[in-house]
């Protein structure tokens, strides 16, 4: 990461009007309008100075309470430990929290407004399973444990954004929930985010998702995806004296090949994984059951729906072969079946979204350039059901995620922070007559 350009104040102050200057203040007159009539009341908005002022003076807490929630263990559908410490942070500044039924933890700051809501979130759950060891360890200026990054910086973030708002009284228009969620990575299949969008549908006007580190992007576009399990079955029987009958792993071998071999576009772009296969009992029994999972994404849900075809295709293939091969033919039959295991919908923010507009601004104000990306986060489900949404990094550096060698650097956090607090302020805009 490039160490933001030190610009000069006036070049900031008019930058910061700029992007109070696009909060949507009175949408109620402008209804067809997607940059709302401007106001001068935020140009110098103290409660917001205030905030942004608040992270520099609070980045070594900022640091503490990161390493604390990720040594709290978070695995997928486990999170319910992390949560409650998340849940007395968010409540020791001053808001009113609940934890929901799916587990996500959830910080009300009201706004004039209560009718519409704006989301900032972070997920809650890491890849690692309940028996990693999770210490942090600090390397020179490096801190280093299993999600300590992805997503213990989106976490701190969180937590230091509700408080900054807290502390320096900030009134929003529209009512901001900070949300912890859970079930984000793997098999989770976003089932937080989910429960939060059902639950908010009519009100959420925008959605920013805090994940892992950095400043350098900007998701707008929901990559879709799908995770799929292949499954054969067949009676099973002993190696020397079933020899000949049809085997379930020497099918799925051969369903394998062909579907490694799939032509698949480059553009839009689309993509294949199997990541894990399982099978059998032992080296000398032909095994009853024989298991893959097959990771799939795609810029385009046609082409998505074209590979999970091919897929099953090449199951039924592979039982095919490996039937006609068999020489035992009479000594059973093979079954299959390929199961979703979880989808993650497409979807993506329309270039003329005030949330991107509140991005661009904020990165303006910060001296950040951050580029577009195509990603499957949290806001795949926003995104989905046509609300605004973004997924940025919350600053300073990191890298090894979703590794036991996972690392993050502190150094350049307060940017990410101010950029995010802007963003949030940008579609929350700020209570009419607060300005001082
Ligand atoms: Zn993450």
């Amino acid at each position: 990461m490039i160490a933001p350009h030190v610009r000069n104040s006036a070049m900031k102050h008019a930058a910061l009007w700029v992007i109070l200057f696009s909060m949507p203040v009175r949408p109620a007159s402008v209804p067809h309008s997607n940059r709302p009539a401007p106001s001068t009341q935020f140009a110098d908005n103290s409660e917001v100075r205030s905030a942004l002022a608040w992270f520099a003076r609070n980045l070594a807490w900022i640091n503490e309470q990161q390493s604390r929630l990720t040594e709290i263990p978070a695995p997928p559908f486990q999170e319910a430990q992390r949560a409650a410490a998340v849940k007395l942070l968010l409540a020791s500044s001053g808001l009113e929290v609940q934890i929901d039924k799916t587990g996500n933890v959830i910080g009300e700051l009201r706004g004039t407004n209560e009718k519409e809501m704006v989301v900032l979130s972070a997920h809650l759950d890491t890849v690692f399973p309940p028996s990693t060891e999770i210490k942090v360890r600090h390397d020179r200026d490096r801190l280093l444990a299993p999600g300590i990054s992805d997503n213990g910086t989106g976490l701190a973030a969180l937590i230091a954004i509700a408080r900054a708002c807290q502390e320096s009284h900030i009134k929003p228009r529209r009512t901001i929930l900070f949300v912890a969620d859970v079930g984000e990575e793997g098999e989770g299949n976003l089932r937080g985010m989910r429960a939060l969008i059902e639950a908010y549908k009519p009100t959420l006007k925008a959605v920013i998702v805090l994940d892992g580190s950095g400043t350098d992007h900007v998701t707008t576009k929901a990559l879709a995806s799908r995770r799929l399990e292949a499954t054969i079955t067949g009676p099973g029987g002993h190696s020397w004296s079933d020899f000949g009958m049809p085997n379930p792993i020497n099918a799925l071998v051969r369903a394998s090949v062909r579907f490694i071999n799939t032509k698949v576009p480059a553009a839009p772009r689309t993509t294949f994984n199997i990541g894990q296969i399982e099978g059998g009992t032992s080296i000398n029994s032909i095994p009853y059951e024989a298991k893959l999972k097959v990771d799939i994404r795609s810029e385009s849900g046609d082409e998505l729906t074209k590979l999970e075809s091919a897929l099953r295709e090449c199951i039924a293939a592979g039982v095919r072969d490996e039937m006609e091969s068999s020489r035992e033919r009479s000594k059973g039959k093979l079954e299959w079946k390929v199961e979703l295991l979880g989808s993650r919908p497409g979807g993506e923010l329309p270039v003329n979204s005030p949330l991107l507009a509140a991005l661009r601004s904020a990165d303006e104000f910060v001296g950040n350039q951050s580029r577009v990306e195509r990603s499957s986060t949290d806001a795949n489900v926003p995104l989905a059901h046509g609300i605004d949404a973004i997924s940025i990094g919350a600053g300073g550096t990191g890298g090894g995620a979703h590794s036991l060698q996972e690392w993050y650097e502190p150094a350049g956090r307060e940017m990410g922070l101010k950029r995010a607090l802007l963003v949030l302020l940008g579609v929350s805009g700020l209570a009419e007559g607060k300005a001082r």
